[in-house]
């Protein structure tokens, strides 16, 4: 089938929630794709940053390939060795000492507002989540609530009680919006869906403090800037503070659907034997293709080749921005970067996709650059000059 027949094919039968580019791929090798029609794209985007290893990535091709031909799902109503050792090595690397696995971020925030409810039920009977404007957490109708982008929410009305939106970034806002229901406090460490709004260096130890002061939970929704994505194995590790409860999905599974929970004993104690579940979590191959992912993402020289990249890449936008004038600023950490333009993204988005390079656009107009974060200095370079030419054509 050519790009043609398959777009008609969805257009055709396919709910129109997806704002989809008119491409179909069907291969992909470390940061590079190929459409039905043979042509050769570069992928500064993964898929949403879910392919931090890159397309076709030998450890987790093979993970899925071994656990497939063994056992493919049982239930959580019995163990799996893949299950068990991704949650010990989820611990093994974080602040965590209990984890909960689920299939979507959504529905780790789910299980995080859960929790959180759960928690303070049992600690003072309190209920309130205060989220942030600006912020994604997912599509469900809990992290919807928290989601604080109106456009998101229009036509859903009523949304959940008891979730109250606090502006992003805004320390005195977050401690005057305490009252005595409130039991959690859920944030991103930069808001990726949002714009890659970076905050400043004191909100996180700033938060925790306040949850401190006030016993409340610290919620970090690490979906978009967990494992490796912002340098660090975890973004918050940047700002030399834990969490209470942290949430991941995105790039956890090597390209296969996955979401974690991640909680201390001490709070996990609040969900007892049948208080949540779900039944494909915990599923032995989204298992071990993110044991192998996990694996592969934690390695130092990764992190170290993020870090030596965002700056090349950043860089390289500023510079962009310095000749051709269209980028206002360039925010972000690691290969989680937003340049801020002068006008509308998709235009940009389109020409790029027309010169084989695929990159994204949010909040209107901040370009979203996360490419797999095993992308090579040359290869950024090949990106930086497409994304140059189509700055040019789409002004
Ligand atoms: C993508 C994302 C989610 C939602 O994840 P889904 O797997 O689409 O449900 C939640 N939070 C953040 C920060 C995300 O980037």
């Amino acid at each position: 089938m050519t790009n043609a027949e398959i777009v008609a094919l969805t257009a055709a039968h396919e709910v129109g929630i997806y704002a989809r580019l008119p491409v179909a791929f069907v291969r992909g090798r470390g940061c590079e794709l190929w459409d039905a029609d043979g042509r050769r794209y570069l992928d500064l985007f993964a898929g949403v940053a879910v392919m931090s290893l890159g397309h076709g990535h030998p450890a987790v091709v093979e993970a899925i390939r071994a656990q497939a031909g063994e056992l493919l799902h049982v239930s959580n109503h019995y163990h799996t060795r893949p299950g068990a050792e991704l949650a010990a090595l989820l611990c093994r690397l974080s602040f965590a000492e209990r984890v909960f696995l689920c299939n979507s971020g959504a529905e780790a925030n789910e299980a995080a507002m859960k929790l959180a409810r759960r928690w303070g039920a049992a600690h003072g009977g309190r209920f309130e989540i205060l989220a942030t404007t600006g912020s994604f957490h997912g599509r469900t109708f809990a992290t919807l609530t928290a989601t604080g982008q109106e456009r998101y929410h229009r036509g859903f009305q009523p949304l959940l009680p008891g979730v109250r939106l606090v502006p992003y970034d805004d320390l005195p806002a977050m401690r005057a919006a305490v009252r005595a229901e409130t039991v959690a406090v859920m944030v991103e460490p930069i808001q990726g869906e949002g714009g890659v709004t970076t905050p400043r260096p004191d909100y996180l130890p700033g938060l925790r403090r306040l949850c401190d002061e006030r016993g409340l939970l610290l919620i970090l929704d690490e979906i978009q800037t967990g494992l490796g994505r912002t340098g660090r194995l975890f973004a918050h590790e940047a700002a030399g503070i834990v969490p209470d409860i942290m949430t991941l999905a995105k790039a956890l599974g090597g390209g296969l659907p996955i979401g974690a929970m991640l909680t201390s004993a001490r709070v996990a104690e609040a969900l007892s034997p049948g208080a949540h579940g779900t039944t494909f979590g915990g599923n032995p191959v989204a298992c071990a293709a993110a044991i192998a992912a996990t694996t592969a993402l934690a390695r130092p020289e990764l992190l170290e080749h993020v870090q030596a990249m965002g700056a090349h890449l950043r860089a390289g936008l500023e510079a962009l921005g310095r000749r051709r004038g269209r980028i206002q600023a360039v925010r972000g950490a690691g290969l989680l970067l937003g340049a801020v333009l002068d006008g509308p993204g998709a235009p940009v988005v389109r020409r790029c996709l027309e010169r084989g390079l695929l990159v994204n656009c949010t909040a209107e107009r901040v370009l979203r650059l996360t490419p797999p974060l095993v992308i090579t200095r040359a290869e950024l370079d090949e990106g930086l000059g497409l994304l140059e030419q189509a700055l040019v054509e789409a002004a």
